[in-house]
């Protein structure tokens, strides 16, 4: 690769907290190895309108400790298109852009691979509260999100308890199951309902019924986004069954995506940032940043894009064992 001179920055797909001082690292970084950095506003749409900004190091100051993103984040269905992409390279072109680093979730990550094939040096850093991207043990934005939804479920205890209530609370997180299993287990939870296991109405019933019989006054079930029947339709079908609590519904959806990032998404994101720039000063394109145990490590955009999380067996047993 020759030596780079200008590099993009996007946020891409669903914002996620961390995605500010992810900024602030790759252009901190890429300034203390004499990299100029473009701004791209509003992910691959921003690339294809050309919607540049150079940032400087008080450009990123302040941001921190603040959940979204400066930069601004949207999907953008023409990118998926080879003639969208042709209209991103000629901006890119335009704009002295050489290579591009994109902050984002799955799709953004199946679309910095999408402009890597196009020839552009790409590295990408996952960011999601969903923890749903193959190959790195944490995303950008999942333990904010996770706090968050402790936060929330620790004050629906309080008043489930006062009224003898069963709770549903329904947790963003597509099609993952990853924040509604860990939630939990660390609110003590009766169950959670996740896509990737069928539960019964039936079932959610005689555990309700069960946590009444043991004498609890209150009872939390999690349920994530991506299960079927949803947390409101559970509720109306374990509400004509024998389960001595009254039921209530919450829907915490795009709460979790805000707030100030944790101290853990704040190093993780800055780590993610520093390294990305690192990846790409040693010549390596069309990878990822990820956490594996304590390293930050590369892993190929293919390899991430052609692989699907799994769910560890270990936090089911966990959270069946403790659940009583
Ligand atoms: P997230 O990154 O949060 O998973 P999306 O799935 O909406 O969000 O993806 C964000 C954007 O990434 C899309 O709007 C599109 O511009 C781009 N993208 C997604 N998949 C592809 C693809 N296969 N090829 C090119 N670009 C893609």
């Amino acid at each position: 690769m020759k030596t780079l001179s200008t590099v993009g920055l996007m946020t891409s797909g669903g914002d996620s907290p961390g995605m500010n001082p992810c900024i602030r690292a790759v252009v901190r970084t890429a300034l203390a190895n004499n990299l100029r950095v473009m701004g791209i506003h509003g992910g691959f749409e921003g690339l294809i309108q050309g919607n540049f900004q150079l940032l400087g190091a008080r450009d990123v100051g302040g941001i921190l400790q603040h959940g979204g993103t400066i930069l601004q984040t949207a999907r953008c269905e023409e990118f998926t298109t080879q003639h969208g992409r042709m209209k991103a390279l000629r901006q890119m072109n335009s704009a002295g852009m050489e290579a591009v680093f994109v902050i984002g979730g799955d799709g953004s990550l199946r679309g910095a691979h999408a402009l890597a094939s196009e020839g552009v040096p790409v590295v990408g850093i996952p960011a999601s509260i969903d923890n749903d991207i193959y190959a790195t043990d944490m995303c950008i934005g999942v333990d904010t999100a996770l706090n968050t939804i402790v936060d929330a479920i620790d004050k629906l205890r309080d008043t489930a308890t006062s009224h003898n209530r069963a709770f549903l609370v329904e947790t963003m997180g597509r099609e993952c199951g990853y924040l509604a299993q860990r939630a939990g287990i660390i609110c003590g939870a009766e169950m959670a309902l996740i896509p990737e296991k069928t539960t019964t109405p039936e079932q959610v019933a005689e555990a309700v019924e069960n946590a009444y019989v043991r004498g609890k006054r209150h009872c939390i079930i999690v349920v994530a986004e991506g299960f079927t029947p949803h947390a409101a339709e559970m509720a109306e079908k374990i509400s004509k069954m024998e389960i001595g609590f009254d039921t209530r519904v919450t829907i915490l959806g795009h709460v979790q995506r805000g707030g100030r990032p944790t101290a853990f998404d704040r190093m993780l994101s800055t780590r993610f940032g520093v390294h990305a720039v690192e990846f790409l000063l040693e010549g390596k394109s069309d990878i990822m940043t990820a956490l594996d145990g304590r390293d930050i490590v590369e892993v190929p955009l293919e390899t991430v894009i052609s692989n699907k999380r799994s769910i560890s067996e270990e936090y089911f047993r966990i959270a069946t064992m403790l659940a009583r």
